[in-house]
């Protein structure tokens, strides 16, 4: 099945993901499940030994042992507690796996505070979540849809499926468990909750994680385009705005790709013609929500998240088509101003 092809086209260009592994699918499992290091010189004063812990560099963090099988170490960050499946860490090698988990924690903490502070005012507290890695069995199944992290928010918990694509998508399920678990005000699944999710990770935040995933050709080919911020980083709203107007444009017609809805939608000339709330591709939903709160105020919007598409006369005074054109019509017009524009590059 062909899927988001713009997508493709954005990220084949640029994105050279290094990983949590970017081998993550060829590396063959280790061998040995890492054989105990020599005992530390220095006992620690209060907690147990470490002896039995592989030697890594997680920066300012630590790695635990765990209690549970499943989940050989514990990491713990100030808004986060990472469990490890040993399954994992084996498929990956040790070595791949904690380079991409050091990667991740470098910039996992700004990004999650970055997050929190955009949502300031409408959030109560945030309590520590959870993440756990469960790859193992998950990878291929992810690759088939559009998703690689998940986040249960009954819970509430995120799991990454995908270790290439924990880069992208990590700070939008951390927005999940913001707008879900942490918001004052009701959200609605589908479009609204996808839409506030991409609005957070990719408009608003500036996502130091997805950035990361970025080699230096990467950078220098986005910038050559146009999709580089003052500082020289990927433009992630700039390259969502971009993917937007082409979807608008009909690049996509005829071919499926995963709607807000997350059902695998096929792109139809009716579609253009006469959108709907569900079968709106992220970048749209993540584009038109960041419309309607400059137009309308982060507050009438995050209040309203819950009306379907026959309400947004009665709350924004016009009806939604009218308003997701004349979305389009200015979304089009910033790329054209700024020179934005997708390669058009087929199959
Ligand atoms: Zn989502």
């Amino acid at each position: 099945m062909k899927t988001i092809r713009i997508i493709a086209i954005l990220l084949s260009l640029i994105l050279c993901i290094g990983a949590f592994g970017c081998k993550a699918q060829t590396q063959e499992p280790t061998a040995e499940p890492t054989a105990a290091p020599e005992a530390t010189a220095e006992p620690e004063p209060t907690a147990e030994p470490d002896a039995d812990l592989p030697e890594v560099d997680l920066g300012e963090y630590r790695l635990e042992k765990s209690d549970s099988n499943t989940y050989a170490y514990v990491v713990r960050t100030p808004h986060a507690t990472w469990h490890l499946a040993a399954a994992d860490i084996e498929l990956l090698g040790e070595e791949m796996f904690f380079e991409g988990l050091e990667r991740l924690l470098e910039n996992q903490e700004a990004d999650f505070t970055d997050a929190i502070a955009m949502l300031d005012g409408y959030l109560d507290d945030v309590p520590v979540i959870d993440i756990y890695t469960d790859f193992s069995g998950r990878t291929e199944k992810a690759k088939l849809g559009a998703y690689g992290a998940y986040c249960r928010w009954n819970v509430p918990c995120i799991e990454i499926y995908q270790p290439d694509m924990a880069f992208t998508e990590l700070l939008h399920e951390y927005a999940h468990y913001l707008t879900h678990c942490c918001m004052r005000y009701e959200i609605d699944g589908d479009f609204w909750s996808e839409a506030i999710a991409e609005y957070v990770s990719k408009f608003i935040c500036k996502n130091r994680m997805f950035c990361s995933a970025y080699s230096e050709d990467g950078r220098t080919a986005l910038a050559a385009r146009g999709f580089a911020n003052q500082d020289g980083d990927p433009d992630i709203r700039k390259m969502y705005c971009a993917a937007a107007a082409a979807i608008r444009d009909g690049s996509m017609i005829g071919q499926t790709f995963s709607a807000v809805s997350q059902a695998p939608v096929q792109m139809t000339e009716r579609m253009l013609e006469h959108p709907t709330l569900t079968t709106l591709s992220y970048y749209e939903a993540g584009c038109f929500f960041d419309w309607l709160v400059e137009r309308y105020g982060k507050e009438l919007v995050f209040a309203n998240m819950t009306i379907g598409q026959g309400e947004f006369r009665e709350v924004f005074g016009e009806d939604f088509e009218t308003l997701f054109f004349e979305w389009a019509a200015d979304n089009q017009a910033f790329c054209t101003e700024n020179g934005l524009k997708l390669i058009g590059s087929e199959d």
